[in-house]
């Protein structure tokens, strides 16, 4: 039988490679540390948490990185046993003892009888054999290098500067209103595609304020020295309260520029600035405020982005932010079964696909390791119904979110189809979430008696 090839032992490829061997398929796992470090890692062990020691919410009936975690321990997840075995106290949190955890980690994969370690930094993109690349936010700078001569340089970032993603649900429409910037667009859809928050005078100099004042987060020591870029920040990506540093109007003409814009609500009276929203999954559930990377801190972004009207009870799917992360263009470069459609033989799991988070990471490792696997055994395994939590990541980042917007991505219930009303769909929030999960697991329950 072929060999799989995994580079990168840390959440995802650790799970990758469990997944792999317990199907009876021979691993590889490349790690180039400790020969080579990232200004994060402080161990050679596999699966190490770089910050905190948290796998989040546990509740697997009304959050949907709960979710996450009954759907990986359904399906035998190496990651999920070892915080399970390893866990601490944390109220309704999955928190582990992380040197423990990643020691265990370590330990059952140097100990399956399927999978040999070598540690080497790979610097070049394999041209052959079956690979699963899952290097990570700290991809080293070399093989970086390699994946961006085969994609394009614009399908590679470095930095994450994330606008904050709302809840579309959660925006008042009684302030705001549906246009494109001079009604651009050739279908009523497009002519419609943003949502539009209206600002007086009084509301604009009251934000910048809150803006100026608000608590930022500096960047780690190393972050942008180990980037390829000698600045931390690209054109067009400054964050918001550098630019209100620049000018208290700064903002008034970028972002937040109100002009080719009618409020459908008040259409005599000129905004004196506008927020825009925009559309950031297919299926219409997500909002992204354009222009509105931040280095604020999250308890910060909550209270100032609530001042806009229109958001007051905005709820947020993820908070802005900059930091080192390298990833990729996914929605444009990856198949349905997470394969670099310009070399099919080369699949990607984990951070660099452009999912956030550990559990996310690890998820998207556990399914490139079972796709993988199904190939060399002459099999194909399709993903997940998007109605389960790891479905619905994988059908995001290859093809349900905005390619041109794309940024990571935690899992969350925007993501899912909505419900049905038989299943809560018109329900309030609570119940609603657990006609997610129960529909997610029936769901999953079923592809994976499919596999047995
Ligand atoms: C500073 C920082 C803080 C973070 N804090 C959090 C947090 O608090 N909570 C959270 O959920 N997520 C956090 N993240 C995101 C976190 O990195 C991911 O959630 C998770 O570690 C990603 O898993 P992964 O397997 O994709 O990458 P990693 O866990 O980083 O694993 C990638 C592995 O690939 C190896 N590698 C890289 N390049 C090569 C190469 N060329 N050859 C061989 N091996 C290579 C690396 O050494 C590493 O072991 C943070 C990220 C960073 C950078």
């Amino acid at each position: 039988m072929d060999t799989l090839h995994i580079i990168g032992a840390g959440l995802a490829g650790s799970e990758a490679a469990w997944q792999a061997a317990q199907a009876g398929v021979p691993v590889v796992l490349h790690e180039m540390r400790p020969q080579v470090g990232t200004f994060a890692h402080r161990s050679g062990d596999f699966a190490e948490m770089v910050c905190s020691n948290s796998f989040r919410s546990d509740d697997d009936e009304r959050n949907a990185v709960g979710l996450l975690h009954w759907e990986m321990r359904a399906a035998g997840g190496l990651i999920m046993a070892m915080a399970d075995r390893h866990s601490l106290p944390a109220g309704g949190a999955l928190a582990v003892d992380r040197e423990a955890f990643s020691g265990a980690v370590t330990a059952a994969l140097r100990g399956h009888p399927l999978i040999s370690v070598s540690e080497e930094e790979i610097t070049e993109l394999p041209s052959e054999g079956h690979w699963i690349i899952a290097t990570g936010p700290l991809t080293s700078g070399a093989l970086a290098e390699s994946i961006r001569k085969v994609t394009g340089a614009e399908s590679l970032a470095f930095f994450d500067a994330i606008a904050p993603i709302v809840h579309a649900e959660t925006i008042d429409m009684s302030v705001a209103w549906r246009q494109s910037r001079y009604d651009k667009g050739e279908t009523e859809e497009e002519r419609t595609a943003y949502i539009n928050c209206p600002m007086t005078k009084e509301d604009y100099e009251a934000f910048i304020d809150a803006l100026l004042a608000a608590e930022k987060t500096e960047f780690h020591a190393g972050e942008a020295e180990s980037s390829p870029k000698p600045t931390p920040y690209f054109d067009g990506c400054l964050p918001i309260e550098v630019m209100a540093e620049r000018g208290r109007e700064t903002l008034r003409h970028g972002p937040m520029k109100p002009v080719g814009l009618t409020n459908a609500h008040d259409p005599a009276t000129k905004a004196y600035a506008v927020v825009q929203l925009r559309r950031d999954n297919a299926l219409g559930t997500l909002y992204n405020i354009v222009g509105f990377q931040t280095k604020m801190k999250y308890g910060a972004q909550t209270s100032v982005f609530k001042m806009i009207p229109g958001l007051q009870n905005a709820s947020f799917a993820r908070l802005g932010g900059i930091h080192r992360n390298t990833f990729l263009n996914s929605p444009t470069l990856l198949d349905t079964q997470m394969r670099l459609k310009l070399r099919p033989n080369l699949r990607f799991a984990g951070q660099v696909t452009g999912v956030e988070g550990y559990v996310e990471s690890a998820a998207m490792g556990l399914l490139a390791g079972r796709m993988a696997a199904a190939e060399i055994k002459g099999q194909v395994l399709p993903p997940p119904s998007y109605e389960t939590a790891m479905g619905s990541l994988v059908n995001h980042i290859t093809g349900g979110a905005e390619a041109k917007t794309f940024q990571p991505m935690n899992v969350n219930f925007g993501l899912f189809p909505p419900l049905d009303d038989a299943r809560g769909g018109r329900r309030g929030r609570k119940d609603r979430y657990k006609g997610y999960t129960d529909r997610a697991k029936e769901s999953f329950t079923a592809w994976l008696a499919d596999q047995a």
